[in-house]
């Protein structure tokens, strides 16, 4: 349990309303800010206004899974106001506070980093990444079937990468009877793709690959689709870049040859926004009582 351990919620969308009832569930003392257009429907919180009061006695700090911009703006659908955290609310936080987050900018990075605070990125973690890889996948899925005019099953379709997203992608291609290649850069990668039943390529000849393709799902995130690579493809040839921005494709040059490249962020919170808030509420609160041993002791 996280009894007594002082959370506060600042700002987010759908997927921090999961992550708010799992600490609630846990006994957690939760005071959410940037929530005040759903208020009555949050039970057991204390609705604040931002105030710098209200981190002083604050065990941990959530942001929404994108953390917060470059001007300290914090992200909150639930609400009219602008939020902001800035150095007067992390100057605030007392020592032993956390700041837990999805994924932080360098704003936020060195503000933490300023204020001596221990700032975690819960999807850097193994496990979240891993389990977010499938509503990504789905999400991906999801455009790639919006964006083109034939079924996935038979389609020629290339994931580059084969990361903790690109084998959840390539399985998923798979089982709905796409025939599947995999552009790898390591010897094993091609042991393990042959073993799933994908044909693996090393990227480097990625040129000579892509002549027949129909759909390229990138989640490589350095430039690797260059205006080379898009020269050799059909130009009814369909990319879905997942990869963080600004993506590995270049898309002046696919807009030049009329090639469809969209590049497709943020995927859970778009197409499960409450799975994918389970899965941040559970990695979450695992570390609150992680990092917070004797509270909520033989509760
Ligand atoms: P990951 O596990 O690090 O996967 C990336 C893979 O690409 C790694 O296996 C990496 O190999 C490989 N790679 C890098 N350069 C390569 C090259 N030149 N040739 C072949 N393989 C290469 O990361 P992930 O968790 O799957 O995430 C992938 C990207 O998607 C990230 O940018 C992440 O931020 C993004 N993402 C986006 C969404 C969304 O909604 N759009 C959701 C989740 C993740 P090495 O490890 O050997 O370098």
């Amino acid at each position: 349990m996280l009894t007594g351990v002082r959370t506060v919620i600042l700002g987010g969308d759908a997927r921090q309303l999961e992550v708010i009832r799992k600490c609630v569930d846990m006994d957690a003392t939760v005071s959410v800010v940037g929530f005040d257009r759903i208020a009555d429907q949050l039970k057991g919180v204390s609705n604040e206004k931002l105030s710098v009061r209200l981190f002083e006695s604050a065990d941990a700090i959530v942001l929404p899974v994108v953390g917060c911009e470059e001007d300290g703006s914090v992200k909150a659908d639930f609400t009219e106001q602008p939020l902001h955290f800035q150095h007067e609310h992390a100057s605030a936080l007392p020592p032993h506070c956390v700041v837990y987050t999805g994924m932080a900018k360098p704003y936020l990075q060195k503000l933490c980093d300023k204020y001596n605070l221990r700032l975690v990125e819960l999807l850097e973690r193994d496990d979240v990444a891993i389990y977010n890889s499938i509503p990504t996948a789905e999400g991906a899925i999801m455009m790639a079937i919006q964006n083109t005019d034939i079924t996935l099953h038979g389609a020629r379709c290339m994931v580059l990468g084969l990361g903790r997203t690109g084998f959840t992608l390539a399985r998923t291609l798979q089982g709905l009877g796409a025939n599947v290649q995999v552009g790898i850069q390591l010897r094993e990668e091609a042991a393990r793709a042959s073993a799933m039943g994908w044909r693996p390529f090393m990227t480097r000849d990625l040129a000579d690959e892509v002549g027949e393709i129909d759909l390229i799902f990138n989640t490589i995130p350095s430039m690797i689709i260059t205006a080379q690579i898009l020269s050799r493809m059909q130009t009814s040839a369909v990319i879905i870049d997942i990869a963080s921005s600004p993506g590995g494709c270049d898309y002046r040059y696919a807009a030049k040859r009329g090639i469809k490249a969209i590049l497709a962020p943020g995927l859970p919170g778009i197409v499960a926004p409450k799975t994918a808030g389970v899965i941040m509420a559970n990695a979450l609160v695992q570390l609150l009582m992680e990092d917070n041993p004797n509270r909520g002791e033989g509760k």
